[in-house]
Formats: structure tokens, C-alpha cells, sequence
């Protein structure tokens, strides 16, 4: 369902080309769950980045279910984004002015893809029932990921990607958010690829890849 093949991207620092991915090759089935690792500026946040559309690659080609997104325009990225894919960040990323409920469809909503239905089995499966009518402020960092979760799901995207989605985490909350994620993702059907610092994490998905001198080993 997404297929990665010799992607590059350089950046420029003071004035140096910093080459951070040389030429990835990477291959996602439907609904395969898959947890890549790699060293501090390996280039992790990168890829996530361009497959998501939120930058433009400089070489190679991403296909996401027959979509050539290093194809699109700016807009075409941006819609890919809105319909297709489901962002999972460290930092939770909730809007702060916004309840529980209305950050859970706030996304959908826009993206004119909401479904009470599935929202509902969300909100039960991720037990978020009780937490509809709170802040973000007034949450658990447990629970704001919880949330995030829910809303990055509630548009039903083809893809979700996480960046350290349990960084924040302990380890026990690290496990049981990742557990709920795992069992969302086989109900939806969707692909996964999450970024982690934790080997043991990685070791429960279906497959576990490292990214290492700008490809993946
Ligand atoms: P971490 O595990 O610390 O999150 P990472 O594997 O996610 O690291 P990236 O954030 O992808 O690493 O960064 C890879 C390299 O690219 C780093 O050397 C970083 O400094 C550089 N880099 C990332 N974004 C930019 C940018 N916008 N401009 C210049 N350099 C950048
Ligand atoms: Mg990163």
C-alpha cells in the first residue's frame, strides 16, 4: 500500500548539504503494523515528514495506494494529508481551546469525513467516554494521546504515522496506548509505521526496520 523507492533528501546547514536520506527503499503492506528505529538524526522525523507530504523530497518516488505523492503539488499534499493519513505526535498536539469531544472530530470534521458511528467505537475502545467534556489541560498525558489517537483515526486513513507517539510516556501508559493503537489499527485495516526509541516497543509490531547512514538497514 506504500511503497518507498530511493528517496533522498538534503538539507542545507550553514551553508553545508546535510544529506539525511540517501536513498530509502521501503515497502508497507495493507495493514501491516511496522516500528522504525534508528540514532538521533538518523533521518526518522524526515522520512515521516515526506511520506506525509508536510515536505517535498529532493529524489525517488513515494506511492501511496496507487497515489504518486512526490508527484503532488503543495495542495494535492495537503488533501493526500487531510483524507489519507493519520498524524501521531510526542507531543500530543491538542488543541487546547477545544473539549476532548470536538478534538476527537475536529479533523474529520474538516476533512468533511466524519462518522458518529465510528467515532463512538472510538471513544468507547480508546475509554475516552468519561473524558469527553474535559481540556487537554485537565488530562493525563496517557489520555491526551488516547485522544490523539481517536482524532488522527476518526477520518479512517489509509495510513497512520506516529513519531514517538510514547516518548512522553512511562512505560506502563507507553504499552497500554501502544496495545489500544495496535488493536485500532487491525479493526481499521489501515498501515502503520511508528518511530521509536524503544526496541522492546518496536518488538511488537509485525516488523521493526532501522534507518542507518540515510537508508534503511
Ligand atoms: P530524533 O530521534 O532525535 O528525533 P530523527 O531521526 O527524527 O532524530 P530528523 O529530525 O529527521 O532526525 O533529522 C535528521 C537530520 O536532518 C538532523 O541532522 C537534523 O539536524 C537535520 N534536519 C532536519 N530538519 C532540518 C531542517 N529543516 N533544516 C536543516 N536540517 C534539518
Ligand atoms: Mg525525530
Amino acid at each position: 500500500m506504500l511503497s518507498i523507492r530511493n528517496l533522498s533528501k538534503t538539507f542545507s546547514s550553514a551553508g553545508e548539504p546535510v544529506h539525511v536520506l540517501r536513498g530509502v527503499d521501503l515497502d508497507l503492506k495493507e495493514g501491516e503494523r511496522v516500528a522504525l528505529t534508528g540514532e538521533s538524526g538518523s533521518g526518522k522525523s524526515t522520512l515521516l515528514h515526506l511520506i506525509a507530504g508536510l515536505d517535498a523530497a529532493d529524489g525517488g518516488t513515494i506511492r501511496l495506494q496507487g497515489t504518486e505523492v512526490t508527484a503532488l503539488s503543495d495542495a494535492g499534499r495537503a488533501s493526500l494529508r487531510r483524507d489519507r493519513i493519520g498524524l501521531v505526535f510526542q507531543q500530543f498536539n491538542l488543541i487546547p481551546s477545544l473539549s476532548v469531544a470536538d478534538n476527537l472530530v475536529f479533523q474529520a470534521r474538516i476533512a468533511d469525513r466524519h462518522d458518529a458511528a465510528w467515532t463512538k467505537e472510538l471513544v468507547e475502545r480508546l475509554g475516552l467516554g468519561p473524558l469527553l467534556k474535559r481540556y487537554p489541560e485537565q488530562l493525563s498525558g496517557g489520555q491526551q494521546q488516547r485522544v490523539a489517537i481517536g482524532r488522527a483515526l476518526a477520518t479512517k486513513p489509509s495510513l497512520l504515522l506516529a513519531d514517538e507517539p510514547t516518548g512522553n510516556l512511562d512505560e506502563a501508559t507507553a504499552e497500554n496506548v501502544l496495545a489500544l493503537t495496535r488493536d485500532l489499527v487491525a479493526r481499521t485495516g489501515c498501515g502503520f509505521l511508528m518511530v521509536t526509541h524503544s526496541l522492546h516497543l518496536a518488538g511488537t509490531l509485525d516488523r521493526h526496520l532501522t534507518l542507518h547512514a540515510g537508508r534503511i538497514a
